[in-house]
């Protein structure tokens, strides 16, 4: 077996008390199982956030006294409700899965805790989970994402028009570089809801947000994947690592200023 540094539920319960101080910072990898088209498998989140913040963490694990958490797989992804396959908690499950998770974590000397979300489905939740947990067990919380999601702000390849909300060319690409046996590009069309770019407002990302469910749109899939490649996969997963790694640099020093 390889040796895995700084995987915290690798220590031993009599070690916690001596690798774990107030300098500590906790990586908490969301995930989800949820059906991503015909192309991608349900894990698809679960091993981008997992890949991502393994490599950070063996990365700059050392230097800035960062510990990983298991990656927490089942979340909140009931826009997929639709789809056998899909695993999903509700918002109320998961607020008090995050709730239990960060009271545990309050019994170390640690104070810093960064969820690494892999599902843009779980953003908004875990932004409210941030101040519940601030308040609740005096945790100093962070939300980071491996990129950020289109329909949140972020940007995405020209063919999707802004809109590679979910099994689209980035992610699809991803997927490619981390794990290509898990993937049938053969299966994969593009799938951009045209109609929606005419809106100056309601869109992906927009000044007016709406609720969508994935079968809102054709096939269960936002995006263009017949545009993936893995060389951009691992164009991606490197940009996305070096920017995670220089953000818990931040993190692992951040106070609020008061
Ligand atoms: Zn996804």
């Amino acid at each position: 077996m390889t040796h895995r540094i700084r995987r915290f539920a690798d220590l031993r319960a009599t070690e916690v008390a001596e690798r774990i101080s107030e300098h500590s910072v906790f990586v908490q990898p969301l995930g989800a199982i949820e059906q991503h088209g015909p192309h991608l498998p349900l894990s698809t989140d679960s091993v981008v956030a997992t890949a991502v913040a393994e490599a950070a963490v063996d990365r700059v694990g050392d230097e800035l006294d960062v510990w990983l958490l298991p990656t927490l797989e089942y979340t909140k992804s009931n826009e997929h409700a639709w789809s056998p396959g899909t695993i999903w908690l509700s918002a109320t499950t998961l607020l008090a899965v995050l709730d239990d998770i960060g009271r545990c974590l309050a019994t170390t000397p640690a104070r810093r805790l960064v969820f690494l979300n892999g599902h843009g489905g779980n953003s908004a939740l875990a932004n409210v989970a941030l101040r519940e947990l601030r308040l609740a067990h005096g945790l100093i919380t962070f939300l980071a994402h491996p990129g950020v999601p289109p329909d949140q702000g972020g940007t995405s390849p020209p063919s999707e028009l802004g809109m590679g909300v979910h099994g689209g060319t980035d992610e699809t690409s991803l997927m490619l570089h981390l794990a290509p046996h898990l993937v049938r590009l053969d299966l994969a069309e593009r799938r951009v809801p045209e109609k929606i770019n005419a809106n100056r407002y309601v869109r992906f990302g927009g000044r007016v947000s709406f609720g969508w469910l994935s079968d809102d749109f054709p096939d269960g899939y936002i995006g263009d994947p017949t545009a993936a490649t893995a060389e951009l996969g691992a164009h991606l997963f490197e940009g996305a690592v070096a920017a995670f790694c220089e953000a818990l640099a931040e993190i692992s020093q951040f106070d609020h200023g008061r």
